[in-house]
């Protein structure tokens, strides 16, 4: 009983603060912010286990707020989302990490790019048409971008989402899987949708080294991953004990703050070069 309550008091608190935001920032406000380009990217890199060597970076999108500073996107993503705004959104947050990545390449920086697609944004077949066409119109390959699903947001019916998917993945787009072991999807599901790599969510990396049930958790996660034959990404590394801990366990990507935060994109040339173990 005693944990009931506690229990709904957490979730009423949950479902308060996320009302107070929607208040905030509404689909009026967003939309202006997207057409007067107050949205900026930021990029966080993923690195090989075993090198360190940098081989992509996840495209995270901020709001500069006039007034209130820098925002964060789990603000103003699900007003997007439920304001039919996400389509512009992940246009512009697609667009501009195109262009980055293309300087990087030009630069001697042969990085992919992970761009967070919502399941929001699968929802017309056109499209796929729309993302490859932009990256073509970039001078970049399919196989230089990483497209990542939020796996909480995998639904009952997947029929549109998983034709647009399977369309992207005969592209040559790379698919990822986000968050995993926070949704439900059903191993079903992972087969039949044409994913690469599968993203272990930051609540079964940080600490596991210490914890027996998390590791657990991560095991049977990595266990799957290798049995789908897919990559698997860790995020969440905050310190050299998660890193140790992953590269026992033959991880192989980590992303997260003990490697580098997520920064403007003409941060990361520099970065890469002073970044070692
Ligand atoms: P996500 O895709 O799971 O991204 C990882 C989040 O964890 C990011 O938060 C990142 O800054 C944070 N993070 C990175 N390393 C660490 C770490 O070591 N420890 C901890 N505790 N956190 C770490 P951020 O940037 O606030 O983004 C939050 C979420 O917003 C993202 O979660 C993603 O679901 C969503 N999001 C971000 N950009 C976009 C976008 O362009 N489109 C869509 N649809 N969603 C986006
Ligand atoms: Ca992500
Ligand atoms: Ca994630
Ligand atoms: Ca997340």
């Amino acid at each position: 009983d005693e944990l009931k309550t506690i229990l709904s008091q957490w979730q009423t608190s949950g479902t308060s603060a996320i009302h107070v935001s929607n208040k905030k920032y509404d689909a009026l406000a967003l939309s202006a912010a997207i057409l007067k380009n107050q949205l900026v990217n930021h990029y966080q890199p993923k690195v090989l286990l075993a090198t360190g060597r940098m081989v992509g970076v996840e495209t995270l999108v901020r709001w500069q707020h006039p007034e209130d500073g820098m925002v964060y996107p789990d603000q103003f993503i699900e007003v997007a989302e439920s304001e039919g705004l996400i389509d512009d959104l992940t246009h512009w947050v697609l667009h501009e990490a195109l262009q980055q990545t293309r300087e990087w390449h030009l630069m001697g920086l042969p990085i992919k790019v992970a761009v967070n697609l919502s399941m929001n944004n699968l929802a017309t077949p056109a499209f796929a048409d729309l993302v490859s066409q932009a990256v073509a119109s970039a001078g970049l390959k399919p196989s230089d971008i990483v497209l990542e699903i939020t796996e909480s947001q995998l639904k009952a019916d997947m029929r549109v989402p998983l034709e647009i998917l399977t369309r992207l993945r005969l592209k040559r787009f790379r698919l990822s899987i986000d968050d995993f072991g926070t949704g439900y999807s059903s191993l079903v599901q992972l087969r039949d949708i044409p994913f690469e790599e599968l993203k272990i969510d930051k609540s079964f990396v940080h600490g596991s080294h210490a914890n027996a049930t998390l590791e657990a958790i991560f095991d049977g996660n990595m266990r799957m991953a290798r049995q789908l034959e897919m990559d698997v990404v860790a995020e969440g590394v905050e310190d050299r004990d998660d890193w140790n801990f992953l590269r026992g366990r033959q991880c192989d990507l980590a992303q997260g703050y003990f490697i580098a935060r997520p920064m403007p994109g003409h941060q990361i040339p520099d970065w890469e070069k002073s970044w070692n173990l």
